[in-house]
């Protein structure tokens, strides 16, 4: 402990390790059979994550159809499986070209609707598929993109930088990357289908990636409209293929590429048509989010949020002896055992000015489902929510140095960040892979993307026993050894020494928003600032 700073940090309650440990004991062991949604593991996970906010002093956040007080919010969900799949076929060139499901192309649907297809949808090249505002770039500006098929560039005009000083922040991945992103796009440019060209490097992943994650079920929450605001039909291509599409409207994928990543870029045309179809096999579900609160003092209208989804992957692929329990003691139930810490801790430390909200998530493993239909349908209103704190998967082993945060300085929560971190004597390390998007990735981006700024922060590698090796070694073990495997399982030797160390850090910076009367916003030129600042007006408004 610094010093200089110890006199003036706040007091923080003691991190309850027995409770943390008991959590993670109970909803890892093989009796919740890696907590899969809708299967029999759910109610007794929701029991005992109910049971532990009731013995926290929380109270349920929700109220039922009935008008009665309920810890839990219902998540209908749609799972949608195509069959029946037709080639791609392009006509409108010199000779009409066919392409082979799965192998060439792959294409789903986002509506929730037994039959897809796309009838001679003019194809349109839309460069990278951006429109940011609030950075003067819109790759769809004066086309009309109704009834049409955008064909779209994956990642940002400017992935290839070395730094990240670049107008889409270089080698650093931001949204307008992000495959999901070009497909609302396209979807609120009102498109009837939209085809990502996939190329290896700035996908950061190979064809069989796409191939095998478009190819089974893919997993939707339910919505009023079934999803009658989406595109028709979504996809992927080949880089072969969409140069062979461009060279039939006398096009070169390269010339156009150039074209795209330089500002004031417009859409090209392609004088072609586009056709597909397949069948959509739909089953619907329910899973359940579990909402606690804890009443602000003062502005109880106002709310801090912690996050942490309580799913895993259920029964998985056995590993060599047979064992086929992805109990998931680390993703997530490490997470949840921390919520539980937390609702313990602010009880005991008496009512901050806001309200502050628990929240286990279901369907993480799915798509962030739970934090999605939340964030839809918000308990409490996502403008009167200040922001919050996610958990997800905190590592086993000693605390560290240092921490590490995700996505980078987005927001005016940094100078919280690191006035927590002063007061706790930590440095921040940076991110590893800023290319990869991992911010858009988990559960906190539900909330982000609809502007409620949410902390993603993680404990660092240079541990205070044993330095940087022992922290990578900890950290390539989960990896490559247990993440999403029948190992990922709780130990009773576990050294939970670091665990406490971050439900510490996230209990101070929980605290930090939630006895303040800030309203941190997204920087300027963040891709999220428009979206908070027009629901902040609108509350302001009220
Ligand atoms: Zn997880």
């Amino acid at each position: 402990m610094p010093l200089a700073t110890s006199h003036a940090a706040p007091a923080v309650p003691p991190v309850d390790e027995t409770l943390m440990r008991d959590t993670i004991r109970t909803l890892s062991s093989d009796e919740f059979e890696g907590r899969g949604p809708g299967t029999a593991a759910e109610p007794k996970t929701l029991d005992a994550i109910i049971a532990r906010f009731k013995a926290a002093g929380l109270q349920p956040g929700n109220t039922g159809p009935d008008g009665k007080p309920t810890w839990l919010q219902d998540v209908p969900t749609a799972t949608i499986t195509g069959t029946n799949r037709s080639p791609l076929t392009i006509t409108g060139g010199a000779e009409a070209l066919t392409f082979k499901p799965s192998s060439d192309f792959v294409a789903g649907s986002y509506r929730i609707t037994p039959h897809t297809e796309v009838k001679d949808s003019e194809l349109v090249f839309v460069g990278y598929g951006i429109n940011a505002p609030e950075l003067g770039w819109n790759d769809y500006a004066g086309i009309d993109m109704k009834g049409k098929t955008a064909v779209i560039l994956v990642n940002d005009p400017d992935y290839a930088m070395d730094g990240e000083d670049g107008l889409f922040r270089g080698r650093r991945m931001t949204y307008y990357g992000r495959w999901t992103y070009k497909f609302e796009e396209a979807a609120r440019q009102g498109a009837t289908a939209a085809l990502i060209i996939h190329d290896t490097f700035p996908a950061a992943y190979g064809w069989q990636v796409v191939e095998s994650s478009w190819s089974g079920a893919q997993h939707f929450v339910q919505t009023a409209n079934d999803g009658a605001d989406q595109t028709i039909a979504n996809g992927w291509v080949q880089k072969p293929v969409a140069e062979a599409i461009l060279k039939a409207a006398g096009k070169d994928l390269a010339a156009l590429t150039a074209a795209a990543q330089t500002k004031g870029f417009k859409a090209v045309p392609l004088g072609l048509k586009a056709n597909l179809s397949f069948d959509n096999t739909i089953e619907k579900a329910n899973s359940h989010n579990v909402v606690g609160l804890l009443p602000g003092k003062t502005r109880p209208d106002e709310y801090v949020l912690y996050t942490a989804h309580w799913d895993h992957l259920g029964r998985c692929k056995p590993d060599a002896s047979g064992d086929d329990i992805c109990n998931g003691a680390v993703d997530n139930a490490t997470g949840v055992a921390a919520l539980a810490a937390l609702a313990k801790m602010s009880r005991m430390a008496g009512p901050a000015a806001r309200s502050q909200v628990f929240l286990a998530v279901t369907l993480e493993e799915s798509g962030l489902l739970g934090s999605e239909y939340y964030a839809q349908n918000p308990v409490f209103p996502l403008a009167k929510t200040v922001g919050g704190v996610n958990m997800d998967a905190l590592p086993v082993g000693s605390p560290a140095k240092d921490v590490t945060v995700t996505g980078g300085d987005k927001s005016e929560l940094t100078a919280i960040l690191h006035k927590v971190e002063a007061e706790m004597g930590l440095s921040e390390a940076p991110e590893d892979h800023p290319e990869r998007g991992y911010y858009y990735r988990s559960d906190h981006f539900s909330f982000a993307k609809r502007g409620v700024p949410m902390f993603a922060v993680e404990r660092g590698t240079d541990l205070v026993v044993g330095g940087k090796a022992a922290g990578t070694a900890i950290s390539d073990d989960y990896t490559n050894v247990r993440y999403h495997q029948p190992s990922d399982e709780y130990e009773e030797s576990w050294d939970m020494s670091g665990m406490k160390q971050d439900v510490k850090l996230f209990y101070r910076l929980g605290r930090e928003l939630a006895d303040s009367a800030l309203w941190p916003n997204w920087h300027p030129n963040d891709e999220f600032r428009a979206i908070r600042d027009k629901s902040l007006a609108e509350t302001k408004g009220k």
